[in-house]
């Protein structure tokens, strides 16, 4: 541990087994310790971000049917939903009024969307929100309309970033190994499709963000070597912004269980901070943890609190719903002894707070 430890603090990258040595037997406050000081290295003045956004779900019917959601209705089910385009339209303009020009959009594996409901909407919101950003479509559902349209992965791709994709979301990685995918979901993307779609996406000058689902069926090697892909890829391309980790929430799901603790959730992205040294931001997932630990895990290595969601439909159908408006985050990264700052999905900082 000494050794590991000597490593951090001389700034050497440390390998998948000295990270599983970490998570395994680091004890809390050392890994802390340790993350904040890459996180310091990185982020000298003391500066936490967030970006005033909205996740907009625009369909709840897929056919991926992975055991841990709680937000999905199967094709056919009487809740199954599309958002009509004026209500989707109705959700951005309300995203302006409060100051952000960002949507996170993500849905369903919906058997009956082809890409060009994709490309329509697209186009339709730029035309009405020329600078609107949209930050949309992650891995899995992007190989979902690639098998859907009958079309190859990168021609998918640049498809939709004609039509107005910015960016690519990290969601559906869940767990980057497949023996753990195999026994979470019956029909979503592997870890080679993900990771494919998101270098392609690289190459072709879009970026994305990488994220983590945890503290389900997966061991601690399993979490080292999903970060060790990540990780990989970065060194790759340098594509990813930032690495967002959060628990696995049992409530309403087919697989249950209990939620990962408090302690494991800060000790994985400690870890994570000193693992993915090729990563400038950690994001906190306080929509999972709560405002609370989401203000602690500040002290874990994480410099940027994610979005104000103004909407969020996922974790709240597993029964987890906490709220952060603008004032709310800028008082716990004030409380916590950072300095607030709004971002963009690029983690340009767009200056101070607009309500405090
Ligand atoms: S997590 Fe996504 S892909 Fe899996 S069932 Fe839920 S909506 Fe479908």
């Amino acid at each position: 541990m000494k050794a590991i430890e000597a490593k951090v603090l001389a700034g050497e990258r440390i390998s998948g087994d000295e990270a599983l040595t970490l998570l395994r037997d680091g004890e809390l406050a050392t890994l802390g310790a340790m993350a904040d000081l890459v996180r310091r290295r990185r982020h000298a003045d003391g500066v936490v971000t967030y970006i005033i956004d909205r996740n907009v779900n625009y369909t709840n019917v897929c056919n991926a049917f992975c055991s841990f959601c709680a937000f999905y209705r199967p094709p056919h089910h009487e809740e199954g939903y599309v958002l009509p385009y004026e209500e989707l339209e109705r959700k951005v303009a309300e995203t302006y009024a409060l100051g952000g020009n960002q949507i996170l959009l993500q849905g369903g594996h919906n058997p009956k969307l082809k890409i060009d409901y994709y490309e329509d909407l697209f186009r339709r919101l730029k035309a009405r929100f020329p600078d609107l950003w949209l930050h949309a479509l992650s891995a899995p559902e992007v190989i979902h309309i690639h098998k859907v349209s009958r079309l190859g992965v990168p021609e998918t791709l640049r498809r939709l970033r004609d039509a107005g994709l910015d960016s690519i979301p990290g969601g559906g990685a869940e767990i980057l190994v497949d023996d753990v995918r195999r026994r979470l979901m019956k029909n979503k993307a592997s870890t080679a499709e993900w990771l494919g779609v998101h270098e392609e996406a690289h190459k072709m000058g879009l970026r994305s963000t990488a994220t983590m689902m945890f503290g389900h069926v997966e061991s601690l090697e399993d979490r080292i070597a999903h970060l060790q892909v990540l990780r990989d890829l970065q060194d790759r391309t340098g594509g990813f912004t930032a690495f967002i980790g959060w628990t696995f929430q049992p409530g309403n799901t087919e697989l249950g269980g209990r939620e990962a603790t408090t302690a494991e959730y800060l000790r994985t992205m400690a870890v994570a901070r000193v693992f993915l040294d090729n990563f400038d931001n950690i994001q906190a997932s306080w929509v999972t943890q709560g405002p609370k630990v989401g203000a602690a895990s500040l002290a874990f290595g994480v410099n940027d609190m994610g979005s104000t969601m103004i909407e969020e439909n996922v974790v709240s159908s597993a029964g987890t719903v906490h709220h952060m408006n603008e004032p709310e985050i800028v008082a716990a990264v004030r409380d916590a002894g950072f300095v607030p700052m709004r971002r963009n999905m690029l983690y340009e900082r767009l200056g101070e707070p607009l309500r405090t």
